[in-house]
């Protein structure tokens, strides 16, 4: 007999769900119960559905597959960070990241499997772009953290952050399924002001995220204000230079009223002189924003390398001097590859 490949059940809206339990001549309320197990209970199979009677699991599991993200491997850093790694259901690996302070616990997600973009400085860009992930695979990674901040720090997650691997903005619709899911009540409930998205800076897609109406956070890796210095360590830069993705940004301020987060790394012999900082100065005024002074994670042997705290003093200086917030980030999960530009799937 020919095997129909079975349909993956997170992949139907409520509505429809509703609806397949209806032609299957239950009644429609079947199909919320089974949503919630689906998204609000994070069931792993249909044997989980335990208020759902043996017979009709069975028919599901004849009809559907759970596409559900299995953590593979989790470590622990000796500060309280916590990296998975992630296999989806086609046996590729993505990394997700728990970062715990004092205040609030953070959940680092992915949203592509490697990444398209050449950023120089960033590990991830050496797996080339795979595939999109499913916003449900995004979803899963939250949910798997949200209980290991619970096991682990005895709090839910607080905070999302997209800065894990991938672009966000190449993987926009599914993105945003995501952050729907995890804003709605039948999800996490978690507030949008609580999410940033962090781009390396896709105009086009700045302005329609604006367009949307959106009501998270955005964050621009910067990490330079001067073009030709932006393409060499971030070669996707000649295609969209500062100019357009400055106009995209007041764009978005306008339409939003949102601030704009630069992140920003100060390399040794790249950024690191009077010019690079007065770029940033001005390309700061043009746009209500503010900085994140973000410490480099190093990669490799030694291109790029962490500019000397007197270089990045003279940053704060020059941004605080000239009325823009500036805050600096020190790295966490380094002892596990877990830290910003670190996620490669090493092992
Ligand atoms: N593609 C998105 C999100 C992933 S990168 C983006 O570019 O914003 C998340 C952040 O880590 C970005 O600000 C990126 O520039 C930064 N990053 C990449 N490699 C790094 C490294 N080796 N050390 C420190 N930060 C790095």
């Amino acid at each position: 007999m020919e095997q129909v490949a079975k349909k993956d059940i997170r992949a139907l809206s409520k509505e429809q769900l509703r609806d397949f339990f209806v032609s299957e001549g239950d009644k429609a309320f079947r199909g919320n119960q089974v949503y919630e197990w689906l998204w609000q209970k994070g069931a792993h199979s249909f044997d989980d559905m335990t208020n759902i009677s043996k017979e009709t699991r069975k028919m599901l599991e004849d009809n559907f597959v759970i596409n559900h993200i299995r953590v593979d491997k989790m470590q622990r850093s000796s500060d309280g960070t916590i990296k998975n790694a992630v296999r989806l259901h086609d046996g590729l690996i993505v990394e997700s990241v728990l970062i715990p302070t004092s205040t609030r616990t953070t959940a680092c997600v992915s949203s592509q499997v490697g990444c398209s973009l050449d950023c120089k400085f960033c590990a991830t860009s050496r797996l080339k772009r795979m595939r999109n992930l499913n916003p449900d695979e995004i979803y899963d990674q939250v949910i798997a953290i949200d209980r290991e901040s619970r096991l682990y720090h005895n709090r839910p997650l607080s905070n999302i952050v997209f800065m894990g691997m991938g672009e966000p903005l190449m993987n926009y619709n599914n993105v945003l399924k995501a952050i729907d899911k995890i804003t709605s009540e039948e999800g996490l409930g978690m507030s949008p002001k609580r999410i940033t998205v962090s781009t390396s800076g896709v105009p086009k897609m700045i302005k329609k995220m604006a367009d949307d109406e959106v009501k998270f956070k955005l964050a621009v890796s910067l990490h330079s204000a001067i073009d030709e210095v932006r393409t060499e360590i971030m070669p996707f830069n000649e295609h969209f230079p500062l100019k357009d993705l400055k106009e995209a940004l007041a764009y978005w301020y306008d339409k939003t009223k949102n601030k704009i987060t630069y992140e920003y790394v100060v390399w040794d012999g790249i950024n690191d002189q009077q010019k690079d900082i007065n770029a940033l100065v001005k390309f700061c005024k043009d746009v209500p924003s503010k900085v994140n002074l973000i410490e480099y994670n190093p990669i490799d042997d030694g291109q790029f390398q962490q500019a000397s705290n007197k270089a990045i003093d003279r940053y704060v200086d020059s941004l605080e001097q000239n009325g823009i917030t500036v805050t600096v980030r020190r790295s966490r999960g380094k002892d596990i590859d877990a830290a910003c530009g670190q996620l490669a799937n090493k092992e």
